[in-house]
């Protein structure tokens, strides 16, 4: 048995808090449940995790969470980041 990670809230950081992760679905999951979002990077090199939908079937595009319903942080990694990033990447 590995020792325990500290457990801790959502956090753009870290990723979804333990409570939430158990509950996630894999990405490329089609079905109904709770799916991670993932957006491309601007630099089209990575992807990343921007927060989490629920999906109430496989065809059901999503409903953004605001918030974890476990941890009650915010899951609305995106739009901040998204203007950070344009704002950061100015380029010189
Ligand atoms: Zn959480």
């Amino acid at each position: 048995m590995e020792a325990k990670v500290e457990y801790h809230s959502c956090n753009e950081t870290d990723g979804f808090c333990e409570a939430l992760q158990k509950r996630m679905n894999i990405v490329g999951h089609h079905g109904k449940g709770i799916v991670p979002v993932m957006v491309m990077t601007k630099s089209y090199t990575d992807m990343k995790t921007v927060g989490a939908m629920y999906k109430e079937s496989a065809k059901d595009r999503g409903l953004m969470f605001n918030h974890c319903p476990w941890c009650g942080e915010s899951l609305r990694w995106f739009d901040k980041k998204e203007s950070e990033q344009v704002d950061a990447k100015g380029d010189k």
